[in-house]
């Protein structure tokens, strides 16, 4: 039987691609039980609005190009779009903005997502290490990785102990216990999703590196809102 995984994953091929577009990414991991954002594709201004409707406002737009990796340096993500007025904005306004940065990008259209509720932004990730396979790193999302470097490795397969390790060694960890006021967040589900990552990397060996950045964690569970593939070049 051809998994939808796979179906994902051989149009990519075909179209010689390694690198999943948001959209992609995202259908892949939900089919390994992880949840993320409801997100649609929109390939014009009128659509965008008739999704954003759909999906209920208020949402989020982002540049969906195989071309554009950092969807928020290049001006290509508007967050918190109240009004199909503003959703139709937004959507020029993205285009606009990659088409001066990136004039060469193919451009698939732009992705509309429901706008998720604040949470502790987290961030999961797998590459692969020549020597040890494929490892998992887990940290806060924002500053705390990008200048701090406050994340913590483990090999695939992870058993349920390396999951609990993980997320209680980083620094900010407190921040995941509740910090001045902030409700905790719920520790054990972020577990169960790192153990569902290392599963799905596990039966995935095609999948070269995997983002999920960032991850809106809260006291009731977790959700993905970016997620990026890349699979390994055939030989
Ligand atoms: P980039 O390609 O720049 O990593 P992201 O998709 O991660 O783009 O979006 C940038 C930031 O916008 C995220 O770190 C997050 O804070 C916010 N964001 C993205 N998608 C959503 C969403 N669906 N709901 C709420 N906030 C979002
Ligand atoms: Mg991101």
């Amino acid at each position: 039987m051809v998994t939808a995984a796979e179906t994902i994953i051989d149009k990519a091929r075909s179209q010689g691609r390694t690198v999943l577009t948001e959209i992609e990414s995202k259908e892949l991991i939900r089919e390994a039980g992880i949840s993320v954002v409801e997100t649609r594709l929109a390939i014009s201004r009128e659509e965008a609005i008739s999704i954003s409707k759909e999906l209920g406002l208020p949402v989020v737009l982002k540049i969906a190009s195989p071309d554009v990796v950092h969807k928020s340096d290049a001006g290509g993500v508007k967050i918190g779009l109240r009004t199909a007025t503003q959703v139709g904005k937004a959507y020029g306004e993205i285009l606009k903005a990659i088409k001066q940065k990136y004039p060469q990008a193919v451009v698939d259209g732009v992705s509309v997502q429901k706008m998720a509720r604040p949470g502790v932004e987290v961030i999961i990730g797998m590459s692969k290490d020549a020597q040890f396979g494929p490892v998992l790193m887990f940290g806060l999302g924002g500053i705390l990785v990008e200048v701090l470097k406050d994340v913590s490795f483990r090999i695939v397969p992870l058993a349920r102990r390396d999951a609990a390790e993980m997320i209680r060694e980083i620094k900010g960890y407190p921040l995941l216990e509740g910090y001045r006021g902030q409700e905790p967040v719920d520790v054990a589900n972020l577990e169960e999703l790192l153990l569902k990552v290392s599963d799905f990397v596990e039966r995935n060996p095609g999948i070269k590196e995997l983002d999920l950045n960032p991850v809106f964690a809260y006291s009731d569970g977790a959700v993905a809102v970016d997620a990026r593939v890349v699979l390994e070049e055939l030989s």
